[in-house]
């Protein structure tokens, strides 16, 4: 029992984030108090603001403060004609990142998945179907991740671009089985980009 409930409070509180145990949660929280208080407060401030104000941006779905975010606002990523399909804003960074990549994106978060109640409404597909509808998509690119419900919901996409005739394509293999995009180097990322093939 600690001596402040207000501190304890605080540690349970820490531990909504991933990876932070009880132990872990005892010494952030005392790392916040004991010094830099001023930081502690602005790291308090950012959390609020940013929790407050980011939402997804209407065309992509990836974090945003904007309506529409910088990538899709961008004409030439626009004139591109390719949309990149990834499962989580993590996904989207690490194809980002590979730094071989210039075109859209669209952000699922998350995969078909009947069982925990995750359906085509879930994933935004209403969103994907308007832009694929639009006639700017010449190719799609399906980054998900090479899982059994990624592939399941790669191939549902799949299906619907071709309906409007977009040319589907998908990244080559480098990608470990059942790996997720994010934990992958930018060179393999990249070079699965380069060597995309038709789906
Ligand atoms: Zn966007």
């Amino acid at each position: 029992m600690s001596a402040s409930p207000l501190l304890e409070k605080l540690i349970k509180s820490l531990q909504i984030m991933p990876g932070i145990g009880p132990r872990s949660a005892v010494r952030i929280a005392y790392h916040l108090l004991d010094r830099r208080r001023e930081e502690s407060v602005q790291l308090a401030d950012t959390l609020k603001e940013a929790v407050e104000k980011i939402g997804l941006c209407s065309h992509c779905r990836d974090y945003s403060e904007e309506e529409v975010c910088p990538i899709c606002a961008s004409f030439k990523r626009k004139q591109s004609g390719q949309l990149c399909v990834v499962e989580t804003p993590s996904d989207l960074l690490a194809v980002e990142s590979s730094g071989n990549y210039f075109g859209q994106y669209f952000v699922l978060h998350g995969h078909l998945s009947p069982i925990d109640g995750v359906g085509p409404t879930e994933l935004g597909i209403d969103i994907l179907i308007k832009r694929l509808s639009a006639g700017e998509v010449k190719e799609l690119i399906l980054a998900t991740n090479p899982t059994v419900e990624g592939d399941a919901t790669a191939s549902y996409i799949a299906a619907l671009a071709k309906r409007y005739n977009i040319s589907v394509s998908k990244l080559a293999s480098g990608v470990p089985l059942g790996g997720d995009l994010d934990n992958i180097d930018e060179q393999t990322i990249a070079a699965s980009l380069a060597h995309r093939r038709p789906y």
